[in-house]
């Protein structure tokens, strides 16, 4: 992967608001005050790419934009404050067993899953 200043100006805005999520438009505002001449479309093309490489997972919302933000590696899932948009990992699964019933009772190979567990944090109740 080439490491371009648009690449490393994104890079530096996720890294810095690790415990965040961010729209594209978020981290094109950010994104301007390291590399002032990066476009929006720029911004885009670097987070699909990211996330393609696994750097960036995209947290889809219930309205409107798609978010992103850095990930761990690893299986692990989201909790979400609509409030205020932070973002806390959860490394504990529970959906294993789940998992197995269905793809018994359905005859489905499961190969992934994804939760994002939305509602309001402590500062935001
Ligand atoms: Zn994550
Ligand atoms: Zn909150
Ligand atoms: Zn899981």
């Amino acid at each position: 992967m080439r490491a371009t200043r648009p690449r490393m100006a994104v890079m530096a805005i996720l890294q810095r608001e690790r415990g965040r999520q961010l729209s594209a438009q978020d981290l094109h505002r950010e994104a301007r005050s390291i590399e002032p001449s990066i476009g929006l479309a720029t911004v885009y093309r670097n987070l699909s790419t990211l996330e393609s490489e696994g750097v960036v997972e995209v947290i889809s919302q219930e309205a409107g934009e798609a978010a992103y933000r850095l990930c761990s590696q690893g299986h692990h899932h989201h909790l979400v404050c609509t409030g205020c948009g932070a973002v806390i990992e959860i490394e504990e699964c529970d959906l294993e067993a789940l998992s197995r019933r269905m793809s018994r009772r359905h005859g489905f190979r499961i190969e992934q899953h994804d939760v994002t567990l939305r509602g309001r944090c402590p500062r935001c109740r």
